[in-house]
């Protein structure tokens, strides 16, 4: 069924306190939920997402795509220990003896209950997730600061083939470059770092151009550095200020250094 009916299911941090009537933490479907028929109204008016989304071929990879973006997501905002970007390793080891195929498998453990989350039901307990705490359409291919209005759900369509609804590959494609650019992507927080860093080293960098000069009448005085250049200033920091803003090749050169390290770091 479509990825709608797993809205309940708020695993991880980010719960709010009250939600427990709501979440049974087994991700299992509420068809006798509150509010069924608004449920319905919702599935029905939600965008769909290309049939071949309901291959059970493209499930697998989904899983396995959305459990890496959970985790990545989940990184930059600082959530740890997500149950959702577990996998239950003894599982995998039954399945790998056993020359099986099977995808990762979540075990949520509630109070009285344990039950563990595979295939389309774990896809849309993390397709929820990444929704409901991060603002991510999964096959909308959007990524927004605030869930607003309604997603994209997996439409109900088991039979796909390329003549009822061509083009499967190509949506597979675009699906895949938009999540995997994504997860290679950094994130704001870590480019704002990038910034500070290079602003840091900008500091240290300069430092040099300041000359600090003792005046017999006004104490300590701070010239600018640069070639041929008299300015003088009362702190430091005006130094810097003048240097950026009157010989910014200057601060470009003294910079270019940690800005390749860390262009390096970033893309390479
Ligand atoms: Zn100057």
């Amino acid at each position: 069924g479509p990825g709608v009916t797993a809205l309940s299911s708020k695993p991880g941090p980010g719960s709010e306190p009250n939600s427990e009537d709501e979440a049974d933490a087994t991700g299992k479907r509420r068809r006798h939920g509150r509010g069924p028929a608004r449920e319905n109204e919702l599935l029905s008016a939600a965008p769909k997402a290309h049939p071949v989304s309901a291959e059970p071929r493209r499930i697998h990879m989904d899983v396995e795509q959305a459990q890496a973006l959970v985790r990545k997501l989940d990184a930059e905002k600082g959530i740890e220990d997500n149950v959702l970007s577990s996998v239950d390793q003894d599982k995998l080891d039954v399945d790998k003896s056993h020359g099986g195929s099977m995808g990762p498998i979540v075990i949520i453990r509630g109070l009285s209950t344990v039950k563990g989350l595979e295939g389309v039901e774990l896809l849309d307990t993390l397709i929820t997730y990444l929704w409901r705490i991060h603002g991510l359409d999964y096959y909308g291919m959007t990524e927004t600061s605030e869930p607003k209005g309604l997603r994209h759900v997996r439409a109900e369509n088991k039979s796909y083939n390329e003549t009822n609804a061509p083009s499967g590959s190509e949506w597979e494609k675009k699906l895949d470059t938009c999540w995997q650019g994504r997860l290679e992507r950094q994130d704001p927080l870590e480019i704002m770092t990038a910034k500070d860093k290079i602003d840091a080293a900008a500091v240290e960098a300069l430092d040099p151009f300041v000359r600090k000069i003792r005046d017999e009448k006004y104490g300590w005085k701070y010239g600018c550095g640069a070639k041929g250049c008299t300015k003088l200033f009362h702190a430091a920091e005006f130094v810097h200020k003048h240097l950026k803003l009157k010989h910014p090749e200057l601060v470009m050169e003294l910079t270019s250094k940690v800005r390749e390290d860390l262009y390096f770091q970033n893309y390479m």
